[in-house]
């Protein structure tokens, strides 16, 4: 089954009890039994609904992956990866990623006695150097957060196996229209579901995808244990969602298309980083990776001025200014006073989140209309 038809059919079957095409909404804690224990498969919503483990089984297909598993954040599906490890255990993570990903990793498991590494893995050899017998995981986003930088995943899975070292891949930017991790050697696909799977902006949510039945076991283990998971309601948000999931993603990459090029030609635009552009650093290895390139694009402007970057966002219209990624409408985000304020200018600015750093969640709506509206935002400066 191609992909286009797994977003609507893949793993997902009527309802058993009525037939509903679509799968109902189980807004239920808990599920009648005959005799103790005797059950038709759910006792708990905490361990089993059926409407999240109908989503859990699109997210699998849609990744070619064999076991889903849907949590309550994107956050809370990281945790339970960590989870996986013990005190001692040494993670080698990708140093440009996600700042909630960061904080999660070192404000709360290097309290528990996790050791990690951040590496700039745009050089794959870079990793071999801190592998050592407590290395148990490789933590790779890609493309990352602003910077859209790429990672090599099959060359990072040919070190990751070597050393007998579970690799995930945070999937969340390219979503496996573009790019499908498990097939590329990785162990874990991470979502933030939130974003593209979900896809309107509507609901907080993450997600898991493995092949492997021991670390699938595990993480069921630990999703049921620790207890982060999702609501039958958001679940059926998100199996909507993957339902169109092709339909928008094409339409993203059609608009960031238009859109990159429409700025990497603009007088009043210094740099565009975009992973379609054939001046990206890692075009080649983008190629081989993804199928296409996505609606996520950085760009500077000019003189690199704070207060003129913030004038354009401001000014902007159609693209509404806003935290986050991934839905039908189009947003855009000021890094160095949003997403990086947190972080030092002179640190931030060695990752390249400059003042002047725009990033652009381009949705679905007509290009033309994203374009004047950038046009006119961007008339709105001097330079
Ligand atoms: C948003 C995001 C996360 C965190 O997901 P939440 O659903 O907000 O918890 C992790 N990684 C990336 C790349 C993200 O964009």
């Amino acid at each position: 089954m191609k992909f286009n038809t797994k977003t609507i059919h893949g793993k997902q079957e009527p309802d058993k009890a009525y037939g509903a095409v679509m799968q109902p909404i189980y807004q239920t804690s808990t599920y009648a039994q005959s005799t103790p224990g005797g059950h038709k498969g759910y006792e708990y919503s905490r361990t089993h609904n059926p409407t999240r483990n109908a989503l859990e089984n699109a997210l699998a297909s849609i990744e070619n992956g064999n076991y889903g598993l849907a949590f309550a954040s994107g956050l809370a599906a990281i945790d339970a990866i960590i989870k996986l490890l013990k005190p001692g255990d040494e993670v080698i993570s990708t140093n440009d990623l996600y700042g909630g990903t960061y904080r999660l990793f070192t404000r709360i498991f290097e309290g528990f006695g996790i050791k990690f590494h951040f590496v700039g893995m745009e050089n794959v050899a870079k990793i071999e150097s801190y592998v050592n017998e407590n290395t148990k995981l490789i933590w790779v986003e890609t493309p990352t957060n602003p910077m859209m930088n790429i990672i090599d995943i099959e060359a990072v899975s040919v070190i990751a196996k070597k050393h007998q070292v579970m690799l995930a891949v945070d999937n969340t930017f390219a979503t496996p229209y573009l790019q499908r991790p498990l097939d590329l050697g990785a162990d874990i696909v991470m979502h933030s579901a939130t974003k593209y799977i979900g896809g309107h902006s509507d609901l907080v949510m993450g997600a898991l995808i493995v092949n492997d039945k021991e670390i699938a076991d595990k993480l069921y283990f630990i999703q049921n244990a620790s207890g982060a998971i999702c609501g039958p309601m958001d679940s059926f948000l998100a199996l909507r969602g993957i339902k169109t999931l092709h339909v928008r993603m094409q339409r993203h990459c059609e608009n960031g298309k238009a859109i990159a090029v429409y700025l990497a030609n603009h007088p009043k635009i210094e740099k565009v980083y975009w992973p379609g552009l054939k001046n990206h650093p890692n075009h080649a290895i983008v190629k081989k990776q993804m199928d296409d390139f996505g609606g996520m694009i950085s760009f500077v402007i000019k003189g690199n001025n704070y207060e003129e970057a913030i004038k354009i966002v401001e000014n902007l219209k159609i693209f509404t200014l806003a935290e986050s990624l991934g839905g039908v409408e189009s947003l855009a985000g000021h890094p160095a006073s949003m997403t990086h304020a947190s972080i030092p200018k002179e640190e931030r600015e060695k990752i390249g989140v400059v003042d002047a750093l725009i990033r652009l969640s381009v949705g679905i709506e007509d290009v033309d209309d994203l374009i004047a509206d950038l046009e006119q935002a961007l008339s709105k400066i001097t330079k």
